[in-house]
């Protein structure tokens, strides 16, 4: 389970992140909701160890990793795919897959990309296409796929379905259900509520750095307008 509680994070001309408490839960999708600028990203920035939070405190499972080194947050089981996809677009798919689990033995390594494979069937079909040549639905599958060669525990996804078609979306979000269901702790920063909220279990909505609302995403589907005064201007 991942727990960030309370934190903080500065810019040199802002506070972004301002005692920021939320959780994501083993087998379920938390949704987080707010509109630009909200702090969102810097939230998720801040928990992967990508920029440094000025108070507070990130657990992994009970294990302190707050502030630690990126890499070192993801040997010890919790990922971020950030917004924008960035696959290697000259690299082959199968090699983005193998550089997501460099710190992986070969053996299994090998086993966690048959299991990759089984989850994204269509990176198994164009394993050995170049990946700057699949389509933006298809390489969000490949950054969801590279960022589980690490057998991530946590994972935290900041929108993904940005800038996609309709039926990409749909099929970006199945595939964030699946990883959710297959015992995964997921984080999803989404901006549109319609979108997040079809498959979400829980919802934490975000405005000028604070959290606004928490609670089951049922409780937020019923009340959409009272969700929409929280996040304010979205
Ligand atoms: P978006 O959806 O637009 O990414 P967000 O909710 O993710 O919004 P953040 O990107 O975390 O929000 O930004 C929160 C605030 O911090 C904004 O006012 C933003 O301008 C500011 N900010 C973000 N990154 C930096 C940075 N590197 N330096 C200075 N200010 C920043």
């Amino acid at each position: 389970m991942l727990q960030i509680s309370d934190l903080h994070v500065r810019y040199a001309t802002a506070e972004a992140v301002r005692g920021v408490s939320m959780s994501a839960t083993p087998g379920r999708v938390t949704l987080v909701l707010g509109a630009n600028g909200a702090g969102k990203s810097s939230t998720l920035r801040a928990a992967a160890g990508l920029v440094r939070s000025h108070a507070g405190r990130v657990e992994l499972d009970g294990q302190d990793v707050t502030n630690r080194k990126p890499h070192e947050i993801v040997r010890r089981g919790m990922v971020l795919v950030p917004e924008g996809r960035r696959v290697f677009a000259p690299l082959t798919v199968e090699e983005n897959l193998v550089l997501g689990g460099y710190s992986a033995k070969r053996q299994a390594a090998d086993a966690v990309l048959k299991e990759v494979f089984g989850m994204f069937p269509i990176l198994e079909q164009r394993r050995a296409g170049q990946a700057g040549l699949l389509s933006g639905g298809e390489q969000q599958m490949l950054a969801f796929g590279r960022a589980l060669m690490s057998s991530p525990r946590a994972m935290m996804l900041d929108e993904p379905s940005m800038g996609l078609a309709p039926t990409m979306v749909e099929s970006v979000l199945g595939a964030v259900r699946r990883m959710a269901e297959s015992g995964i702790a997921v984080l999803l920063v989404e901006q549109n509520p319609d979108l997040g909220l079809e498959i979400a279990d829980d919802v934490v909505a975000m405005a000028r750095g604070e959290v606004v609302f928490t609670g089951p995403a049922e409780q937020a589907r019923s009340n959409a307008s009272v969700l929409r005064a929280f996040l304010g201007e979205a």
